[in-house]
């Protein structure tokens, strides 16, 4: 179900899937779009402070919670801290601004969004610190490469729990993910749906065609098998409820291979290794 979880390696849960919000503009739609997900048993909800809608964020929380009858501790709350803000103190600061915005008193999960270099490795020191000081339930990265976890892992105290990058049929990123497997980082997929790019892909539409699922309900269900937690981000409930409708049935190891075989490590988002 909607509540099935992932252990990440300090034991805390996390849902395999979520709503995202990245360029939904604070106001009444944004707030509706959050609020339909709670109701309908999504727990998790990845925003950042880049998409500036943390507020509307909070406010649907607050709805949310009330309207479904649940605990904040149901809820998995994830944020992430802006390049311009990486170093330890601004990280710290930028936490507390997050954390202010969506009126929460703790996160589950913060994420330092970019792995610039220079500057990630202070960051991670104050994701270290709010760790400790219970004030964020897990911590971990966004597009980090292979090479960026080994560097951070040489010197980092406790290990990200969670990588979340770019990850769909077209970029299917194995290497990453045996990697992050072999460390106990869970991968979790951005833009699963490849931000729309895949819904008139012939491949799919068979397949979908033959579970009588939609695309993006395939996909979906790809990424669980493959043990990535993913956050699909739709505005509209029919979606926000067909995206979650994923968990009562299971597509054939054939089938997997036949979306894996899609990959042309092609990106919609910036290279981690060449951004800004
Ligand atoms: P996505 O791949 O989730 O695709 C979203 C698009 O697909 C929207 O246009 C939506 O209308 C459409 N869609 C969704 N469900 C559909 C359905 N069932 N049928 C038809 N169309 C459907 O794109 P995304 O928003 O870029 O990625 C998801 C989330 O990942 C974001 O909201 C954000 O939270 C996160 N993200 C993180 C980073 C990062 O750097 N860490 C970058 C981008 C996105």
């Amino acid at each position: 179900s909607l509540q099935d979880t992932t252990t990440l390696h300090n034991g805390v849960k996390m849902p395999w899937l979520g709503i995202g919000v990245f360029k939904v503009e604070e106001g009444p739609e944004l707030v509706h779009a959050v609020k339909v997900a709670i109701k309908h048993g999504y727990r998790s909800i990845d925003t950042a402070a880049i998409y500036e809608n943390e507020s509307g964020v909070g406010q649907a929380i607050q709805e949310g919670l009330h309207e479904a009858g649940i605990t904040r501790e149901e809820l998995f709350v994830t944020s992430k801290v802006w390049n311009a803000d990486l170093g330890y103190e601004s990280t710290i600061a930028a936490f507390e601004a997050s954390l202010n915005k969506l009126g929460l008193d703790y996160l589950d999960l913060y994420l330092i969004h970019w792995p610039v270099e220079e500057k990630y490795m202070d960051a991670w020191k104050a994701l270290e610190t709010l760790y400790k000081q219970g004030k964020v339930r897990a911590i971990g990265v966004s597009n980090f490469q292979v090479h960026h976890l080994e560097t951070l892992m040489k010197d980092a105290e406790i290990k990200p729990m969670v990588n979340q990058v770019e990850c769909h049929p077209r970029l299917t990123q194995k290497e990453l993910m045996e990697f992050c497997l072999e460390h106990e980082i869970q991968l979790e997929a951005w833009s699963p749906l490849m931000q729309g790019q895949l819904f008139e892909n012939p491949v799919l539409q068979e397949i979908a065609a033959k579970y009588n699922r939609s695309v993006a309900q395939i996909i979906i269900r790809w990424d669980l098998q493959n043990g990535i937690v993913t956050i699909p981000k739709s505005t509209k409930a029919h979606r926000i409820i067909e995206n979650a409708s994923v968990f009562d049935f299971e597509l054939s190891k054939e089938d997997m291979a036949i979306i894996d075989a899609l990959n042309q490590n092609h990106r919609v988002g910036p290279d981690p290794d060449n951004f800004d």
